[in-house]
């Protein structure tokens, strides 16, 4: 992601358009309801090229574009949607599913120089885990296996991507181990979602807040050793961040002292020239957009308050002028994260606080954190 003087006031730098629900996997945690054809309502070929026509009045530079689905790889016009968008200079990354023979060398192949970069998803780092988590619907396949060979081949192919992990309680002892296979693959960075109750997700438990906290002080930890580590869910990482990054020390409890003992295991202490993570501002609403495969415009794909349709709404006029929206960006939130002086950067999970409070603007469950007094 880059970072710097974007306006995101005025532009989102990511915008995730579920090209299609149709999917071979049938993961627990999936905030769609996937499916194995694609679904009557997904915009047509026409109107997602109307929908790339739209994006371009942003301006340039453009927002990235994540094609992410269901598979967006079962989408039969896909390299055609994706041809456009570069015509237009709009870049494009892809968010496949690991699942059976769709991702192979010769769809790579035709991937490579039309993507910027491709996610892969690893939940576990046993197979047990990763396969529980990410079950097949169509073919029986190891693919917990399947997505290290696809390390493997993108790697090969010269394609840079990047490793998305969902933490639960289920898995969430395994976290170093996961750090260490996503370091050893060569992906470009790590980026670790924290469980919102959506969809097929209400199967699995999320963590509690001192859980949470404990993790996200880790991945400050993991963060030292180079990789690159966003959250996606727990915009509260930069809070700490910007707290250990000053000197505050965390002492946290028995899980995030397990989790650094076994990362220091793995991977021996961090370099003492270590660079501090940087991170953008960004949360559900404010740099980051979701189109769904009907056309439907949300703040982001955990967050299911509908702000428009494509297929009537100019997506540029809805992210700049939506009230919701704005409120988002302008940080007007209720309770805690109202107040909190960490709320132009953190602003915490807009979607947590629907999901969990009815507020889409309500303060976000899974932060600890309390806020100094005097920052209302
Ligand atoms: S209270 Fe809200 S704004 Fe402050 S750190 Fe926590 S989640 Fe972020």
């Amino acid at each position: 992601m880059r970072a710097g003087q974007y306006p995101l006031e005025e532009k989102p730098l990511l915008i995730f358009y579920e090209i299609t629900k149709a999917c071979p996997l049938a993961c627990r945690h999936c905030r769609a309801n996937a499916i194995l054809r694609p679904l009557p309502t997904e915009l047509s070929t026409k109107e997602a090229m109307k929908l790339l026509d739209d994006i371009t009045g942003f301006g340039k530079p453009y927002p990235v574009l994540i094609l992410t689905g269901g598979d967006p790889l079962m989408r039969s016009d896909l390299m055609e949607i994706i041809d456009y968008a570069k015509s237009l200079g709009i870049p494009v990354s892809l968010s496949p599913a690991v699942s059976s023979k769709l991702l192979s060398e010769d769809t790579l192949r035709e991937l490579r120089g039309r993507v910027s970069s491709v996610s892969i998803s690893l939940d576990g780092a046993r197979p047990e885990t990763h396969n529980y988590i990410r079950k097949t619907a169509l073919e029986p396949i190891d693919v917990f296996r399947a997505t290290l060979e696809a390390f493997s081949k993108l790697r090969a192919f010269g394609i840079e991507f990047q490793v998305n992990t969902t933490v639960m309680k289920l898995n969430v002892h395994e976290l170093p181990q996961i750090f260490k296979i996503v370091r050893d693959s060569g992906a470009n960075a790590w980026e670790v979602f924290f469980l919102i109750r959506v969809g097929r997700g209400m199967e699995l438990e999320p963590l509690d807040p001192w859980e949470t906290e404990d993790v996200v002080q880790f991945l400050y930890d993991a963060s030292l050793y180079g990789l690159p580590i966003r959250t996606v869910e727990a915009p509260f990482f930069r809070r700490v961040v910007m707290q250990r990054s000053s000197g505050a020390a965390y002492v946290g409890g028995g899980l995030y002292r397990e989790l650094i003992n076994e990362l220091r295991r793995l991977m021996g202490e961090p370099p003492s020239n270590a660079k501090k993570p940087s991170f953008t501002p960004t949360r559900d609403g404010y740099g980051i957009i979701f189109v769904a495969s009907d056309g439907s415009i949300y703040p982001s794909g955990f967050l299911p308050l509908t702000l428009g349709n494509v297929r009537r709404d100019n997506i540029v006029r809805v992210y700049r002028e939506h009230p919701l929206l704005k409120a988002i960006r302008e940080a007007r939130f209720n309770g805690k994260c109202g107040v909190c002086e960490f709320r132009t950067v953190c602003g915490g999970s807009r979607a947590r606080a629907f999901t969990e409070l009815g507020d889409p603007l309500g303060s976000d469950p899974a932060c600890i954190y309390e806020p100094r007094v005097n920052n209302a």
